[in-house]
């Protein structure tokens, strides 16, 4: 379904048709949703789905869907149900624990990528990690750190103080996810897939930004 954005009250919200009014304040003449927008608005809606259901699941699930929603990008969400479907909720738990390992692969390789960036930056991490109030971790250059690693440093850790590496994502048990997943983590699969199934996919701009992932696809290659 579309989406349209407000001007006034930037609320954004789907339609089917081109709305004269915005739902919330009234507004005349909401535009159409910039892909800005269009990415802010599934990403809000994706973590409220997982913030859901994270309760429920272990802490492994935890970590593992902020690691899937990262790589999702929404304009591609054509292809995410694809895989959701029939790599994942359909699928065997081999062929399931296949797809995890793709992605657990791309995700690694995006992990590696920001740390070379932060060394060329001149910023060394420490293996003793501090947080501020707010989560935050007390480090230096945390500005510096891309956003692969600020995933990874939101990671939750059996010892807090400990700073993550790549342990922690190795030491993800995927093949217990793929095998015998809770029932709040295959929710949110579900509600996932509900939530995507229908966002539209102009192919000519969804191409380029795909790529990366179909290699998940050929698992021969690796
Ligand atoms: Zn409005």
């Amino acid at each position: 379904m579309p989406l349209y954005t407000c001007p006034r009250c930037h609320n954004i919200f789907p339609s089917p048709d081109k709305p004269t009014a915005c739902p919330e304040c009234g507004h005349l003449r909401p535009l159409t949703a910039s892909e800005m927008e269009f990415n802010v608005f599934y990403r809000n809606r994706l973590s409220r789905i997982r913030d859901n259901h994270a309760p429920s699941m272990s802490m492994d699930e935890r970590n593992w869907t902020r690691v899937l929603l990262f790589l999702n990008n929404p304009k591609a969400s054509f292809y995410t149900s694809h895989l959701l479907r029939n790599y994942v909720l359909n699928a065997t738990p081999e062929l399931c624990l296949d797809t995890y390992k793709g992605y657990r692969w791309e995700f690694t390789r995006m992990v590696k990528q920001d740390r070379i960036a932060l060394q060329l930056e001149g910023y060394r991490e420490s293996k003793l990690l501090m947080r501020r109030e707010d989560g935050t971790p007390l480090v230096k250059g945390w500005d510096c750190y891309g956003p692969a690693l600020r995933l990874l440093y939101s990671f939750e850790a059996a010892d807090p103080h400990k700073a993550p590496n790549l342990g922690n994502i190795n030491g993800i048990d995927l093949a217990k996810i793929a095998a015998e997943p809770t029932e709040a983590y295959r929710q949110f699969l579900l509600d996932w897939l509900e939530a995507v199934k229908d966002v539209p996919s102009p192919m000519g701009f969804i191409i380029p930004e795909a790529k990366p992932l179909l290699k998940l696809m050929k698992k021969d290659d690796r």
